[in-house]
């Protein structure tokens, strides 16, 4: 039911090869930095890659652009493997690294300083900055900048050979210190870090700058299409510069597009990255958090991701979207698919007077009420059962549908009740309610003809079975978390997680699989968790409620 928005990129491929100016294979690439887990704005920028490559026939890569060795590791890289095949994707051949071209790089690098468009600079970070000058301002050109070839080789083989410290000198291309694009003020290609790789050991301490590896990556892997978000606009001369002054195989083209916002949260691996550090959530895939391995977990689809990247579309312009078109996206996609199920989460006793005591009756219901493939379902009806506390009210107005003493309501999938009496503790407290019920009730109204007003669900409280359920929410309650000078902590929405541990199920849900996703009725979608749910010991998260309760 999701609508295909608007994408500028399919558009454009589309048009190249009706004109002839794109022939050939579509190849694309997904090159995530394994210094975090994915997060929703990822997912887009998967689906554009990878969905690219799906429509017109072509291939995307998955790379790791790992040159920031400190910031990066192993466990990452497993993370966003997984992220990408759970959303339904696969990359073309094996996974690639960005540090598998190092020798190539460096061959590029020494091609830049023979032919004099690069430079081994030893200004101290300091004075470099000085040298930069700002966006009103023309930059000096460095002292080092005249060295010869020669003297520049010998300089960026002593970098190479470990013979600097951290800072004190980097290979700079030769470009242009007025230029009105910072980027291009002689933009630093190769630094120092003498620091272990993931992949490449001890064998560099010096790793090329994101700037010269991108593209060269892209060439040396045939890309075609470099696609990436706005914010390297102003980097795609230096992107072009760098392909038209090297002998790479091939002349990628980046495209930019608007990168994916998405209100009452934050996506920005940093942040949470903060987050996880301060204690607010329970690592990268806690249910709340916006990561892939988050939501997976707090029991979203992967159809309802990419729907929802779909329906979003992908324009030229940054903007942000409405959590709530997210949500949408799983609710559609649960309401059709999920089976239904009862859960009390706070339960009440009631006691059905006139139930013999040790009869139980199978009821059957539908397992959905219009997919007749997800079968029936057995529900045990016994003479005490459970509804929620907040289902029963000794007296109420007319607009309170749900059980009063002396009132009748329809239990869902069974009989009326009416309520005849309360039991109640010395501190006051309701902890029974009488009921009787009637017999002729089972899909037909009473013969009295006083029908119920409203429907509850309900559980057997002897046969159903125990269940810890976590009512997960939105983790900040501000619309633009951290917006101007605020600390995103402060903008925390206290009711992100309530834990009810003493919920009561319907027996046939204590024992599915991890994942399994479930409407329980009245409530909302749940998932039974990935990892505390066990067969036996039943752990549900709320996915989403039935409606959205921020709208405003
Ligand atoms: P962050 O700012 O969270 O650290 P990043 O852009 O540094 O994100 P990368 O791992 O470098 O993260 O991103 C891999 C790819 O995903 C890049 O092409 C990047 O443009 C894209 N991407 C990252 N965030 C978004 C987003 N919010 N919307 C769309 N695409 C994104
Ligand atoms: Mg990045
Ligand atoms: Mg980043």
């Amino acid at each position: 039911t999701s609508k295909s928005g608007n994408n500028f990129v399919r558009n454009m491929i589309a048009e190249q090869i009706e004109r002839g100016d794109h022939v050939g294979e579509v190849v694309t690439r997904f090159p995530p930095e394994p210094n975090g887990f994915l997060h929703i704005g990822h997912a887009k920028s998967i689906c554009l890659n990878f969905g690219l490559a799906e429509h017109f026939g072509g291939r995307c890569r998955l790379r790791f652009d790992d040159t920031n060795p400190e910031k990066e590791e192993q466990a990452f890289i497993d993370s966003i493997q997984e992220d990408v095949h759970w959303l339904g994707f696969d990359w073309d051949g094996h996974v690639r690294f960005t540090s598998d071209y190092f020798d190539t790089l460096y061959e590029y690098a020494l091609h830049l300083i023979e032919n004099g468009d690069a430079y081994v600079d030893e200004l101290t970070s300091e004075q470099a900055r000085e040298y930069r000058g700002d966006w009103n301002t023309p930059g000096t050109n460095s002292p080092y900048r005249d060295r010869t070839p020669e003297e520049n080789l010998a300089a960026f083989e002593k970098m190479r050979a470990g013979e600097f410290g951290e800072g004190q000198a980097s290979l700079r291309a030769k470009i242009d210190m007025a230029a009105g694009n910072m980027n291009l003020r002689d933009p630093v290609i190769y630094r120092i870090r003498h620091a272990s790789h993931h992949q490449t050991g001890d064998q560099w301490c010096i790793y090329p700058s994101y700037d010269f590896a991108h593209g060269q990556s892209d060439a040396i892997e045939g890309v075609t299409h470099s696609i990436c978000t706005l914010e390297f606009e102003d980097h795609r001369p230096l992107y072009d510069w760098f392909i038209e002054h090297l002998p790479v195989p091939a002349r990628p083209v980046q495209t930019e597009f608007g990168r994916l916002n998405l209100n009452y949260t934050v996506t920005s691996k940093r942040k949470l990255k903060r987050l996880i550090d301060e204690n607010v959530v329970d690592g990268w895939d806690d249910p709340r958090m916006p990561t892939l391995a988050g939501i997976r977990r707090r029991g979203y689809t992967p159809a309802s991701i990419r729907n929802f990247c779909e329906t979003i579309g992908v324009a030229r312009t940054d903007g942000v979207v409405d959590a709530a078109m997210l949500e949408h996206a799983i609710r559609d996609d649960l309401n059709n698919n999920a089976p239904r199920a009862m859960c009390v989460l706070d339960g009440l006793k009631i006691v059905i007077t006139n139930y013999p005591e040790d009869d139980v009756e199978q009821l059957v219901a539908a397992g959905h009420p219009n997919r007749d493939d997800l079968g029936e379902r057995t529900l045990p009806f016994t003479r005490e059962i459970l509804i929620e506390k907040e289902d029963f009210r000794e007296e109420a107005n007319k607009k309170y549908k749900r059980l009063v003493l002396g009132k009748r309501v329809r239990l869902r999938n069974a009989y009326v009740i009416e309520a005849t009496d309360v039991v109640k503790n010395d501190a006051g407290e309701i902890v029974e309610v009488h009921c009787t019920y009637d017999p002729d009730t089972l899909g037909d109204n009473p013969a009295d003809g006083i029908k119920p007003k409203g429907v509850i669900h309900w559980v057997s409280a002897s046969h159903g079975k125990k269940a810890t359920v976590r009512q997960y929410d939105r983790l900040f309650a501000a619309e633009h978390p951290g917006r101007g000078d605020r600390d995103m902590l402060d903008d925390l929405n206290p009711d992100s997680l309530t834990v009810y541990d003493n919920c009561v199920i319907e027996p046939d849900l204590a024992t599915v699989e991890p994942e399994y996703r479930v409407q329980f009725e009245r409530i909302g979608y749940f998932v039974a968790d990935r990892h505390d749910h066990a067969p036996g010991k039943p752990v549900f998260n709320r996915i989403v409620p039935l409606r959205d309760t921020w709208a405003k």
